[in-house]
């Protein structure tokens, strides 16, 4: 039995990815183990998040890193980081910030649902550039020199969100804001697999990135990398970790926060709402480990395997299938089904709906679904949900209208 039975919750056949609506990534069994290990015995948190530095650096480069609760977290901490600095003073009165340059400047189309938790350390944003495609105004998308013209004293930063079609590119919008001397906080919780973009982000010369912890790398889905320029990582550190000390006792790891930069020891920082365990620390820096390791690239052939053989279930049904290969560093495979509407006299949105409704409930990818298409992830598959996954498509497919 499902230990959420226990309270009356069913578990999922999920083939829609690392979700966190779903519960995230699955994690290994080294991760699970370390996450309990580390759960039997105490150790102080800015020492292991000292360390998780230094894991960090490695892996992408960086100066410095901190594991933080996800990449919604990271960029709340980042962006206290850029607003306040050194200043224990600011970090005392955000998410007030009127009395500080408190602006970042960002392009109007890169702004998102998860950029509130920027806006929620402080941050107050100015949109630039219009994506002109969309209304079929122009031709022409948010443009560098548009950031240049919008900077001013009270701007504080720049944020920028990184996809596989973001423009203008990370690389112009570095060089403008490093040319006033003002950082850039990117946004790129989704952009691992491939492995290289831990490390490729930051040759930019962005200042901060942060990364999610639970999507490709596997870790506990609430955990997150915050990843950059040292002074900027250990502003972040102070205002996330507990601060109950005495001055006069307060040790922390050097290369993470260097004592002698501080007069005075902060209180509570607007960060400490967003705790990271120690459990989750270790398990996340194990799952970084594996990851790069190439561990998981291990399982490529086998969700191909799975892929194909759902695939084929569905000849001769009203439904083309497309598979998509993995690519390199650990980009996963994936499988589009694309629903012959007509015929079926059922959309695909119903039938993603009466999938969810089934026993047991499948969640497919919903991405798609306004182009009359289902997505297969297989980050969760395994034989016997492979199994059901064909029995289900296949019952949904012959069933005529009702
Ligand atoms: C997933 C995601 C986030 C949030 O990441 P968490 O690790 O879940 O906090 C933020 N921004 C983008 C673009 C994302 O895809």
């Amino acid at each position: 039995m499902s230990i959420f039975e226990k309270w009356g919750v069913h578990p999922i056949i999920n083939v829609s990815g690392p979700v966190t609506r779903l519960g995230g990534a699955p994690m290994p069994e080294s991760v699970l183990e370390a996450f309990c290990q580390a759960a039997r015995e105490s150790a102080p948190l800015d020492q292991l998040q000292g360390a998780a530095s230094l894991a960090i650096a490695e892996a992408t480069r960086a100066e410095a890193g901190l594991v933080t609760c996800g990449a919604s977290g990271a960029l709340m901490l980042g962006a206290a980081a850029i607003l306040a600095g050194d200043d224990i003073g600011r970090m005392e009165r955000l998410p007030l910030s009127e009395s500080f340059p408190n602006e970042f400047v960002v392009a109007r189309e890169q702004r998102n649902p998860y950029d509130h938790a920027v806006r929620a350390a402080g941050v107050r944003f100015v949109e630039v550039g219009f994506h002109e495609p969309v209304a079929g105004s122009g031709v022409r998308r948010a443009e560098s020199w548009e950031y240049e013209v919008e900077f001013g004293p009270r701007t504080a930063g720049v944020f920028y969100v990184l996809g596989h079609n973001s423009q203008p590119s990370l690389n112009e919008v570095v060089a403008v804001a490093h040319s006033q001397g003002l950082p850039v906080l990117v946004d790129a919780a989704g952009e691992v697999p491939p492995h290289s973009n831990l490390r490729s982000i930051l040759t930019t010369g962005a200042d901060l990135v942060a990364f999610s912890g639970g999507k490709g790398i596997r870790g506990p889905q609430s955990t997150g990398i915050l990843c950059g320029r040292r002074d900027l990582i250990a502003s972040a550190a102070l205002q996330m970790l507990d601060m109950d000390d005495h001055q006069e006792l307060w040790e922390p790891p050097e290369h993470l926060i260097d004592p002698s930069r501080f007069k005075r020891i902060p209180r509570q920082g607007i960060g400490r709402a967003l705790k990271v365990s120690k459990e989750q620390i270790v398990a996340l820096l194990t799952a970084l480990e594996l990851f790069l390791s190439g561990a998981y690239d291990q399982e490529l052939v086998a969700m191909c395997h799975h892929l194909e053989r759902v695939a084929a279930s569905l000849n001769g049904l009203p439904a083309q299938c497309r598979l998509l290969a993995p690519k390199e560093g650990g980009v996963l495979p994936s499988l589009e089904i694309t629903l012959d509407e007509v015929q079926l006299g059922r959309s695909a949105l119903e039938i993603c709906r009466s999938l969810r409704r089934g026993i047991p409930s499948i969640q497919v990818g919903h991405g798609l679904l306004h182009e009359g298409k289902l997505t297969v992830n297989p980050m969760h598959l395994n034989e016997a949900h492979t199994e059901i996954l064909i029995r289900r498509f296949r019952e949904e497919l012959t069933r005529t209208c009702i």
